[in-house]
């Protein structure tokens, strides 16, 4: 796959990045595990956390420049790109003053002897990321590791190759040494010969399901820990006794922010009979006064898909759904002008045997769905393949918070949008992986817990 970035708002190609070589790799390899053998990866955390505050400064710094390569490269309306930033500093901070008490010793009650767990990095990692935060993504795996100690390799996403450039250039910047972040533009192969290096002990992948089943096969062939963001399908559940403006004015930022591309997106609406009518028609009324246009413009509500792929599948995906019995509500096919444009799509009537029940729809179309009570939201929404987020609306916290029980997803939330902060563990089960990251969890996941006890 060519590294190149290709503004999505007009299809014009802006640059081409050359691939790295195998010497590429196999220098990058040497470096990392040199790193991890090293002090520094090794010893005292109180040398490696300064880099994490510095890289939080330097991203606020040059928050403009960051957040206008976002979305001249995937298309993210700006003010997003620019909230991607700050998000990004703010994980980088969080990491840096709560890592040492994350990592510090745990001391364990026990008969044999006084006993604690340690916190050690387990070495060189590989991570495979994909293009729709093309900032978070890096950083929901470089700071805790980095804090950790485990010098991470990264391919990211070949239509996002400025962000994952410039990325590696401030993380470099901020004082990270020689083989602590590498970024290099390879292909799946040469992913899968490193996740196989000896000197590579784990992989964390953000992406779709076909990408995370190939790479957590190739690191189970070689015995190496994975962790796995996948996709999502995610339920936005209105029930009878919502606030029904805020669920709607909620719903349609779940569904149409980054235009639609995001792994947490509200995707399904199950929405209860007797507000049903109501809450289709406010919502409708919503999408229809999206303004699409030029990401750049501030005043732009909805942008282009990300690139020409992704208008195809989407397109592909309404028509097969509407083939196979859902109702076009509203809009449904690309938007007749430049650039990689899906008008803001609502679908109604789709049954269990339509394949769009069960697939995710990364773009801006909402399905909805109408059940009659608690049991039947339940039912429908762990009737998927996914279980990544969810919301619910009612004004019942009670009702809500026992519905969230049982709701078979990693995250729910209450009255909001399904959304992430650095201090809240994020992921999924299902088919939307395993594994979390952020927050205490996050940190965790690549670190050897060693227990020592001393006998008495
Ligand atoms: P994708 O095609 O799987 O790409 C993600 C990354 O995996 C890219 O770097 C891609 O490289 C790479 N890749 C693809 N096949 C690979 C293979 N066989 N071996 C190694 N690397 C491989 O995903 P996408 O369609 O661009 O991204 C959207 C998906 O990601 C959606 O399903 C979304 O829900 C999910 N996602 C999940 C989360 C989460 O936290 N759970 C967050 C964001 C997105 P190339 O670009 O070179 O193909």
């Amino acid at each position: 796959m060519a590294y190149q970035t290709v503004n999505p708002f007009t299809n014009q190609l802006v640059k081409e990045y050359p691939s790295h070589t195998d010497a590429d790799i196999e220098a990058t390899l040497k470096k990392a595990d040199a790193l991890y053998h090293s002090s520094w990866s090794k010893g005292d955390i109180e040398k490696r956390l300064p880099i994490l505050l510095k890289l939080a400064n330097l991203l606020e710094e040059r928050s403009e420049e960051l957040a206008k390569i976002a979305t001249q490269e995937m298309g993210k309306l700006i003010e997003q790109s620019r909230g991607e930033v700050k998000l990004c500093a703010s994980i980088a901070r969080y990491y840096a003053d709560n890592a040492d008490t994350f990592l510090a010793p745990v001391k364990y009650n026990s008969d044999l002897g006084d006993a604690w767990v340690e916190h050690h990095p387990i070495g060189v990692l590989m991570a495979v990321e994909p293009w729709n935060f093309p900032y978070y993504q890096l950083m929901r795996v470089l700071a805790p590791n980095l804090a950790a100690g485990n010098p991470i390799i990264v391919k990211h996403a070949s239509i996002v190759p400025h962000c994952a450039e410039i990325f590696e250039q401030l993380v470099r910047e901020a004082g990270a040494p020689e083989g602590a972040y590498t970024n290099l533009f390879i292909s799946s192969d040469q992913v899968s010969n490193i996740i196989a290096d000896d000197r590579v002990q784990g992989v964390a992948l953000t992406g779709s399901e076909t990408a995370g089943s190939a790479v957590a096969a190739q690191a189970a062939k070689k015995l190496k820990k994975a962790t796995l963001e996948l996709g999502g399908n995610d339920v936005f559940v209105v029930l009878d006794d919502s606030d029904l403006d805020k669920a709607v004015e909620v719903g349609v930022t779940a569904r149409l922010q980054n235009a639609g591309q995001v792994c947490t997106a509200a995707k399904r609406f199950i929405v209860q009979e007797s507000i049903a009518d109501k809450f289709l028609e406010k919502y409708t009324d919503a999408f229809r006064q999206v303004k699409i246009g030029d990401p750049m413009d501030e005043s732009t509500t909805l942008g282009p898909l990300s690139s020409k792929d992704a208008l195809e599948t989407l397109t592909k995906q309404v028509n097969e759904a509407v083939k196979n019995g859902a109702k076009l509500h509203l809009g449904g096919k690309p938007v007749e002008r430049e650039g990689n444009f899906f008008e803001p799509t609502i679908l109604t009537h789709i049954t269990r045997d339509n394949p769009a029940y069960f697939e995710e729809f990364f773009g801006p179309v909402a399905q909805i769905y109408v059940v009659k009570d608690d049991d039947e939201v339940v039912q429908l929404a762990n009737d998927s393949n996914y279980g990544l987020g969810g919301s619910i609306f009612s004004q019942n916290i009670d009702r809500a918070k026992a519905l969230a029980s049982r709701i078979e997803t990693g995250m729910v939330y209450i009255n909001s949008l399904t959304d992430t902060a650095p201090e809240l563990p994020f992921g999924g089960v299902k088919r939307s992986g395993f594994g979390r990251e952020l927050s205490d969890l996050g940190i965790k996941e690549f670190v050897n817990q060693k227990l020592v006890v001393v006998s008495k």
